[in-house]
């Protein structure tokens, strides 16, 4: 019987595990926290937002873009639904969005556990990979706590995201020993800290808009959600969506700067119009309240702030260019973006081991045979919504179908 050494037990690992051990593989799982799937606990804020029932190639990023969707063609988010059915996990579909009916990530854990109980997994934990070293049969693995031996050997382990929950990033060197390259692995999913004395006045309003990412008057990316001010720059699903195009502009240095729509539902003539019919309908308002209704109290100060308009000054007494200075800042708020938040914040990372080294069809290292990639370790990162557990279920299943599969080396 084949034995297949699965690299880290999070989400990709205990699907490559399950894959490969239902194929007939005896399976190992080394994994050096002491328990496995730590960073499933924590996502879709501790409900596990799984997949998501709209898929399209975008909706996955990578230097070699059609990568990931030739992985995820294979084990999509249907196969997903139907295999964590079998796993005893029902779906709630919220727009699209997919919980497990129980709303607990932990119930995702939990079967994956029951599982690889079933299948008979052995789950090493507490064990750290140095090394693995390729052989004229199979593969010697050295950890902190002695040798292992496999004729298989798939790597799932992560990347430096959220290294609380054990993806520190050590995976990149063993991938580097063998030979791959690294495509820069930068935070993404994360939020943006940005310039601007006022931030600390604005911090913890939410409000309804759009972001775009900016860099050589260019616009690079965009999103629409809620956006959340911060006393050190933006947050929320919008934001996170552009932070990777973010990072990876800051990485190669260039000046990127954030412009923040707060009505992109009206051009910006509609909101000049809108704007005057309001200061006509109440033309005695003073400035300073010109906007309450229409804005969260700490924007409509700001704004009224920055547009050099006078506090008492009465609405109906505005002039065009005070319309046009609100509108502006409205509707185009630009704010530089200084840096992302860390690794310790991001969700996940862009960039890692370069797919142009990697078997499309297998996952397999074009330069060790019989070592396979799976997850986040790869460079493959998804939009926020469930894309990046996608990633990992399709490509942890691919890597354990095949592990099992080839003929041993
Ligand atoms: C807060 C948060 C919320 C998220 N929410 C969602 C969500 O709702 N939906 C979604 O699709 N995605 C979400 N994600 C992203 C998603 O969790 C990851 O993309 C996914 O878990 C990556 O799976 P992986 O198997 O590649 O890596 P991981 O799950 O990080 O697993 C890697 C494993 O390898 C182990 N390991 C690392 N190095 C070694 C070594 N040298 N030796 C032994 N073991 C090692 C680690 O301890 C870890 O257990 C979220 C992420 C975070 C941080």
């Amino acid at each position: 019987m084949r034995t297949v050494a699965v690299i880290g037990g999070g989400a990709s690992g205990m699907m490559a595990a399950v894959t490969a051990a239902s194929g007939g593989a005896r399976v190992v799982i080394l994994e050096h926290k002491d328990r496995i799937g730590k960073k499933i606990l924590s996502t879709g804020n501790g409900r596990c937002n799984f997949t998501n029932i709209q898929q399209e190639p975008l909706c996955y990023h990578s230097e070699n873009p059609l990568f990931p969707w030739r992985i995820i063609e294979k084990f999509d988010a249907r196969a997903a639904v139907s295999f964590f059915l079998k796993l005893g996990i029902y779906s709630k579909n919220r727009n699209g969005y997919l919980y497990p009916n129980s709303d607990q990530a932990s119930a995702v854990l939990d079967a994956f556990r029951m599982e690889l109980d079933r299948l008979h997994v052995d789950i090493r934990t507490g064990i750290h990979v140095r090394k693995i070293q390729p052989g004229k049969k199979g593969f010697t693995i050295y950890t902190d706590n002695g040798q292992v031996r496999a004729d298989k050997v798939i790597l799932c382990t992560g990347s430096k995201a959220a290294p609380a929950t054990g993806s520190d990033g050590s995976g990149y060197d063993l991938a580097k020993q063998a030979g791959h390259r690294l495509i820069p692995v930068l935070p993404a999913l994360v939020q943006l800290r940005c310039s601007g004395n006022f931030f600390k006045a604005i911090a913890g309003v939410r409000v309804n808009g759009s972001v775009a990412v900016w860099a050589e008057s260019e616009c690079i990316a965009k999103d629409t959600g809620e956006i959340q001010l911060t006393d050190y720059g933006i947050s929320g699903i919008p934001v996170f969506q552009v932070s990777r195009y973010a990072s990876k502009l800051l990485y190669e240095k260039k000046e990127v700067s954030a412009v923040l729509d707060f009505m992109p539902d009206f051009t910006e003539e509609q909101t000049d119009a809108f704007l005057r019919a309001r200061a006509k309908t109440r033309p005695e308002k003073p400035a300073e309240k010109f906007l309450i209704g229409l804005f969260h109290k700490k924007l409509s100060d700001l704004w009224i702030k920055l547009s050099g308009i006078p506090r008492d000054k009465k609405a109906g007494e505005f002039t065009e260019q005070e319309f046009g200075k609100l509108v502006c800042l409205i509707k185009q708020f630009e704010v530089p973006v200084t840096a992302t938040n860390s690794y310790e914040q991001a969700q996940v990372c862009c960039g890692g081991v370069d797919t142009a080294e990697v078997d499309p069809e297998t996952l397999e290292s074009v330069y060790v045979p019989g070592l396979y990639f799976a997850g986040e370790i790869l460079d493959v990162d998804g939009m926020c919504g469930g894309y990046n557990l996608q990633w990992a279920w399709a490509s942890g299943h691919t890597a354990g179908e095949h592990a099992c599969a080839a003929k041993s080396r």
